[in-house]
């Protein structure tokens, strides 16, 4: 089969790998019906190390079961059936408590021997308590909503979750990406009153002003921080969703909190300290946030995407199959493509 494979930052490439099999009595073989280039896809392709030997990459991907294993029991053979961005058991300790992501028996794709989902194929382990069974559907528009169940409309849930959003509340997105947009979605599904979106690309903003968001803060760092306080009587919003991941943007989530609010942070943080000193305990600011168990939230999620309520696959802009994947990236890379879907 063909698949992605990456040697190192701006080094893609699409390869004929081996056929997945069966190696556990868990696994199962799924045809890659959609999947897509991740904004996290784009770290490794920024500044991964070359290599003699490549990695597989992608970890966002729906598709059709093709083979199970003898202990499967959750999905069958022709089913139609989603995998978030990590595997997991779904029985664990961690698992119970709704947090696949630290599952005890799971792991990321792409590496360690497990297939990546920038292919046409994948093995996918722990089977019953990784993948989500889906309608069959030949409707481009809902597969691509139901695939970003995989990762972004997941962990813009989570970021909104954990800074405890709720009905006529405040809140402030930081970051125009696809998991922003899905940010300010997911905020309005959970009754937010005001969003503010900060980010300066306004084909972006324009859709999140129709995810939701009713205004626009294109200004960056104090500048920024001082437009969203004017916004809010000086105040700050209750909730600020952080999904860019740079010290920066987090500062300014610091910045545009309101006193007793939270700063959730889901973009992966490229830097190791920040602004948590005596700003953020004189004001009670609660810093939360993390890598989303995307697992845990798709059985809540999913009904209002099949109903047509929620429409997050229109962050996708682009389309391409799995030997467009190198030009893919370059175009997210060079913000060209807000995020390339893929169908093989
Ligand atoms: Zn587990």
């Amino acid at each position: 089969m063909r698949a992605t494979v990456i040697y190192g930052a701006g080094d893609v490439r699409v390869e004929t790998v081996p056929d997945p099999k069966l190696a556990e009595p868990t696994d199962v073989v799924l045809r890659v019906v959609r999947s897509c280039i991740c904004g996290s896809d784009l770290w490794p392709y920024a500044d991964m190390p070359p290599r003699e030997h490549g990695r597989r990459i992608g970890h966002e991907f729906l598709g059709i079961v093709e083979e199970t294993g003898a202990d499967v029991r959750g999905v069958k053979k022709g089913d139609l059936a989603v995998a978030p961005f990590v595997w997991s058991d779904n029985t664990c300790e961690f698992c119970r408590e709704g947090l696949q992501t630290s599952c005890l028996h799971g792991g990321g794709w792409g590496a360690k021997g497990v297939d990546g989902g920038q292919g046409e194929a994948v093995r996918v382990p722990q089977a019953d308590g990784t993948l989500v069974k889906l309608p069959h559907t030949e409707d481009d528009d809902l597969l691509a909503s139901m695939l970003t169940l995989s990762d972004v409309f997941s962990t813009g849930h989570h970021a909104a979750v954990k800074a405890r959003v709720s009905e006529g509340q405040n809140v402030t997105v930081i970051g125009d990406g696809a998991v922003g947009l899905s940010a300010v979605l997911a905020a309005k599904r959970l009754g937010a009153d005001r969003i503010v979106l900060m980010g300066r690309h306004q084909a972006r903003t324009d859709l999140g002003r129709e995810f939701g968001a009713t205004d626009v803060v294109a200004e960056r760092g104090e500048e920024g921080v001082e437009k969203v306080r004017e916004l809010t009587n000086g105040q700050g919003t209750h909730a600020v969703l952080e999904c860019v991941g740079t010290k920066g943007a987090f500062e300014m989530g610091v910045g545009v909190v309101r006193a007793g609010g939270a700063v959730s942070r889901v973009g992966l943080p490229q830097y190791e300290d920040g602004p948590i000193g005596v700003g953020v305990f004189r004001r009670n600011v609660t810093v939360t946030g993390g890598v989303a168990p995307a697992r845990h939230y798709i059985p809540e999620l999913l009904p209002d995407v099949l109903d047509g309520k929620y429409q997050p696959g229109k962050v996708f802009d682009r389309t391409i199959d799995v030997e467009g994947v190198p030009d893919g990236y370059r175009a997210m890379a060079d913000r060209e493509a807000l995020k390339v879907l893929i169908k093989p």
